[in-house]
């Protein structure tokens, strides 16, 4: 019942900050509007339950990932289950970005677009993305006291497996650092129940000012290339997702989307893979009863590397700067977008924006222009929104299948009494 109150307070939340900012849209230079509700209210609320989620992310991941590792006591099975999860996230997002591809194809999201009306937005600086191989170098911190520091989470994963599976090695010499991390695990699960309480407040600020800063004029020209993103990563839901709950999980996909939905919520309107990491994990373990030992380690692992969103987003986006450019795809660049698009999802940060970034690298790589990003970037804070829900979407059906494949699903009451009715 709890848990049904703050799903429909974040909702609630949402659609007032969608009417607050469309109406606020219209008036957004007037300078009380400006300094008062733009930028002291909404981004108060806004900003501030985004420092609060950054707050815990850290130690979250680090505990959590530590204390899963740990709790998989046969260092196998931690085998067994990171190959599993491993295979899983990266065979999802080759299967998402192919998708994006055909979507692409069908759509045609650049034939006639008039590159004239779309560049007038302004030129934006784009940054430099990795080559691939430095992705994978970076993953080893030379430093992990910096990582922590710099929030670096994928150096931070690897080191916290590596402690996780030291510990499990060292077994029963190190029980009391075991318990420890255990208690430490639990306090922060803690802090991040009470700074979910805080959702409904920090989307309303979120959507607010996106709406009252954007408003939908501006998306117009671009809207072609919107719906083939947002299709693509529908058929990803509905039928690699949907496919792979009820064929693997063995899961009913409405029971699924009524627990998971409050997360998606969260994604939703903070567009940020870490800020719902919280969350995530909380409904998972509370909602699902997957264990804390696969959940531990399966969702902070794919909230940083599996974005099956942000490669659809990436496929379409190329096809699309090809298009408006007039540069014909061959099969070998197609090739070349799955590997790197993939490469590049795993190499995104789960915040906003990054996504887009890292679509430098995609491009680069086949050699098209890199100021078509510049294009698309005015409604990336929209698509970010869609492709981020599917990217925590796609953790969470990782975690129920390898749960379920390793007997870790323990039926809750609530359950089971919620499925009867
Ligand atoms: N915002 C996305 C996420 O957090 C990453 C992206 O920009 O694609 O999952």
């Amino acid at each position: 019942m709890k848990k049904l109150n703050l799903t429909s307070k974040i909702f609630i939340a949402l659609i007032l900050g969608v009417v607050t900012g469309l109406i606020l849209y219209p008036v957004r230079d007037n300078a009380m509007v400006d300094k008062y509700i733009i930028n002291f209210l909404f981004k108060f609320l806004g900003n501030g339950f985004l420092r609060a989620v950054k707050m815990i992310v850290v130690p979250l991941v680090f505990c959590s990932l530590t204390v899963g590792a740990a709790g998989i006591e046969d260092v196998r099975k931690l085998g067994r289950v990171g190959l599993k999860t491993l295979s899983f996230y990266l065979g999802s997002t080759a299967v998402a970005i192919t998708l994006a591809l055909l979507v692409g194809n069908i759509v045609n999201p650049g034939k006639g677009v008039n590159l004239a009306n779309l560049t007038t937005a302004g030129s934006v600086t784009v940054g430099q993305s990795k080559p691939g191989i430095d992705i994978l170098l970076d993953m080893i911190p030379s430093n992990p006291v910096a990582a922590m520091v710099e929030g670096n989470m994928l150096q931070i994963i690897v080191f916290a497996i590596l402690f996780g599976v030291a510990m499990a090695l060292l077994g029963e010499k190190v029980t009391v650092v075991r318990k420890g991390f255990e208690e430490l695990n639990n306090i922060i699960l803690k802090i991040v129940g009470i700074v979910m309480e805080l959702a409904p407040f920090g989307v309303y600020g979120l959507i607010g000012k996106t709406f009252a800063t954007l408003g939908y004029s501006a998306m117009f020209p671009l809207l072609k290339y919107f719906f083939g993103v947002v299709l693509a990563l529908f058929l990803h839901y509905l039928i690699t997702y949907q496919g792979l709950l009820i064929g693997f999980a063995r899961y009913n996909p409405i029971t699924f989307l009524k627990k998971f939905s409050s997360t998606m919520m969260v994604a939703f309107s903070t567009s940020s893979s870490s800020a719902c990491l919280p969350s995530s994990l909380k409904t998972m373990q509370e909602e699902f009863g997957v264990s804390k030992s696969i959940s531990s380690f399966t969702i902070p692992l794919g909230s940083t590397i599996n974005m099956d969103g942000t490669a659809i987003m990436q496929g379409v986006a190329t096809i699309f700067i090809a298009q408006i450019y007039g540069v014909h795809l061959t099969m070998g660049d197609y090739a070349t977008v799955i590997l790197t698009a993939t490469l590049a999802s795993i190499g995104t940060a789960g915040v906003p924006g990054v996504g887009v970034i890292m679509l430098s690298m995609v491009l680069g790589e086949i050699g098209l222009p890199l100021e078509g990003i510049a294009l698309i970037m005015g409604i990336d804070r929209f698509v970010d929104m869609f492709r981020t829900t599917v990217n925590i979407t796609g953790d969470a059906i990782c975690t129920l299948i390898i749960a379920k494949s390793e007997n870790e699903i323990t039926p809750l009451e609530s359950v089971i009494e919620g499925e009867r009715a």
